[in-house]
């Protein structure tokens, strides 16, 4: 491989990047690259080339070497006269970027390559696509045979751009660019042609320049190759380094596979590629809506899309898949809430169902227990129309009757009021209780249905009791309920053994235990299990909700109920209630 320039020209060096890559990529064979660099921007002379001539010729006289690869840039003899001089049999293929004609001798000496020329036509038309305000282009080049040879491209396709301004700045010295582009007016645009040498005979690479005039630069920069591109300039129809380079490999591969070079003629390209960059369209706050849809973009900053999307996709999935279970699971939330609101609806009306069903057991005793104190309210009443009917009544006396209707009429009233706190239909409440006094309320209400069946009744409370938090009409349904129960286990049993009792005591482990034992026929024991079932009842007129809606209330103080049969005869149903904190 054989380089006009130097080994640090950035044109040249992704060029033979590409190359080399491509060759590989195309051969199977192993391929031995060697590079050699005329230097000519510092070393122009005669003499230098023919030692570089004489160098080459003494160094690679072993070597059987396949193919030139020659870079020129301009001295087409490096890929002509050179080669043929050297080794005349080694076939080559050359890739060269300027606006020179090719020598017509170079085709006879069995050599083909690629001449890409600058698409100086298509880079004004991006410009003026880009920037349709652009009234002005200062063009920036240098004063080599090359550079002169792209400012006459240049020039030639000005002339086709009718009311835009062309100023070419080729007379000044490098060192004076950076100030003169500074103040610009707006409307103007920098053209960068090759400057391979200034005024005074510097030489210059286009992308060194670029980077000394792009940040004082007042205006946007325009490139003709696409090695500049990333220094700040904003684009052009440049020469694309890489398509260049994988069609030179391509070529060259097709020499090295026994083409004869003469067979291939010299191909001249003078499309470019669009290419900007897009930090410089943010700088000169082009739109990317104007940026032709065939126009590379380069250096925009990778999103978090391009680089992650697979990840993203997946999250969102995982977020989506998570957020319809949560509205299931809300959904579903809110169901149970409205279910279970309708269950306590249920509860609460089924409970009062039933306090009226057992009611309306006590109804006949209840009646009998009214009867007394209006019985003795209506003779108390005739015998103090008696009184009065004297000459002299005795006032003491009638003060007495008096005082006796009225507790009689007490009594009475506290029956009915017993009644009517247990017939209200009524939700669970929870208030401080003192169970002793609930216990023996209840069995106020039980009392006389006790009497008319002959049970002895009787109650045990510990004097210790703490005082529990619950539902004073619920907690009584339970014991009436119990206490029924147990009255109705004794209906067979003989009248002198018809003993039910009633305990409450703490326990040790803070809830207060209540029992209801009985001398009656006890439970099967192949009916235990069943008890508290809804529905369950081996009695011909019962309901089975007693035990039932027991359990619920009980469960719902926070306490738990259960019945079995104890010695020698009967049954036993014990509930505990948990105390109240404060309570000792
Ligand atoms: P019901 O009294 O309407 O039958 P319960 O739920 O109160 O409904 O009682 C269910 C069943 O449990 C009764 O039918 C009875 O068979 C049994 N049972 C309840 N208490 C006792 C008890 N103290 N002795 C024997 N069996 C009982």
């Amino acid at each position: 491989m054989l380089f006009n320039e130097g080994r640090d020209a950035p044109g040249s060096i992704t060029l033979q990047q590409v190359v080399q890559a491509e060759l590989q990529k195309l051969s199977t064979n192993r391929i031995e690259f060697f590079s050699e660099h005329l230097y000519a921007r510092h070393f122009s002379d005669k003499a230098n080339f023919q030692l570089f001539q004489d160098y080459l010729g003494k160094k690679y006289a072993g070597q059987n070497l396949d193919l030139f690869l020659v870079f020129p840039s301009g001295d087409y003899s490096l890929a002509g006269a050179l080669p043929d001089a050297l080794f005349p049999d080694v076939p080559v293929v050359f890739l060269s970027v300027n606006e020179l004609a090719v020598p017509s001798a170079i085709s006879k000496l069995g050599v083909t390559g690629i001449i890409q020329r600058f698409d100086v036509r298509g880079t004004l038309g991006l410009m003026l696509r880009l920037q349709p305000d652009t009234r002005r282009v200062v063009v920036i080049g240098g004063t080599s045979e090359v550079d002169r040879a792209a400012l006459g491209r240049i020039e030639e396709s000005a002339h086709a751009l009718e009311g835009i301004e062309f100023e070419f700045w080729t007379n000044r010295p490098v060192a004076a660019l950076p100030a003169a582009v500074q103040s610009l007016p707006a409307g103007t645009v920098i053209l960068l042609s090759t400057f391979q040498r200034d005024v005074t005979g510097q030489p210059f690479f286009m992308s060194q320049l670029a980077q000394m005039l792009v940040p004082s630069a007042s205006v946007p920069v325009y490139v003709l190759g696409g090695w500049v591109l990333g220094s700040g300039v904003v684009g052009g129809v440049v020469v694309d380094s890489e398509e260049l380079g994988a069609r030179g490999g391509q070529l060259a591969f097709r020499v090295l596979g026994g083409v004869k070079p003469e067979t291939l003629p010299i191909e001249v390209v003078t499309k470019g590629t669009p290419m900007v960059d897009w930090r410089a369209l943010r700088r000169w706050h082009i739109r990317e809506s104007r940026v032709p849809a065939d126009c590379l973009v380069r250096y925009r900053p990778v999103s978090l899309w391009d680089e992650h999307q697979d990840l993203i996709l997946i999250s969102l999935v995982v977020f989506l898949a998570q957020a319809f279970t949560i509205a299931g699971l809300l959904a579903q939330r809110k169901r149970r809430r409205q279910a279970e609101a309708e269950i306590n609806r249920q509860r609460t009306e089924l409970a009062h169902v039933s306090r009226v069903s057992t009611m309306g057991q006590l109804a006949s005793a209840l009646a009998h227990e009214l009867n007394q104190p209006l019985g003795a309210i209506l003779r108390n009443a005739e015998a103090a129309e008696l009184f009065l009917q004297k000459a002299k009544p005795d006032l003491e006396e009638i003060r007495a009757i008096l005082a006796d209707i009225r507790k009689d009429d007490q009594r009475a009233g506290s029956v009915i009021e017993r009644m009517r706190s247990l017939l209200k239909r009524r939700d669970l409440a929870s208030n401080p209780l003192d169970l002793g006094e609930l216990i023996e309320e209840t069995v106020a209400l039980a009392w006389s249905d006790a009497l008319t069946r002959q049970v002895d009744l009787t109650m045990q409370v510990s004097a210790r009791l703490p005082v529990v938090q619950g539902d004073r009409v619920h907690l009584q349904q339970v014991l009436l309920n119990l206490i029924l129960n147990g009255m109705d286990a004794m209906a067979t049993c003989n009248p002198a053994d018809r003993r039910l009792v009633i305990r409450a005591e703490p326990r040790k482990d803070g809830l207060v235990e209540v029992a209801v034992s009985d001398s009656g026929t006890g439970i099967p024991p192949d009916k235990l299990e069943r008890l508290f079932q809804p529905f369950f009842t081996t009695k011909p007129e019962g309901m089975g909700m007693g035990l039932a809606i027991s359990h619920t209330i009980i469960a719902a103080h926070g306490g738990s109920i259960w019945g079995g049969n104890q010695d020698p005869h009967g049954a036993v149903f014990k509930f505990t209630l948990p105390a109240e904190r404060s309570s000792p």
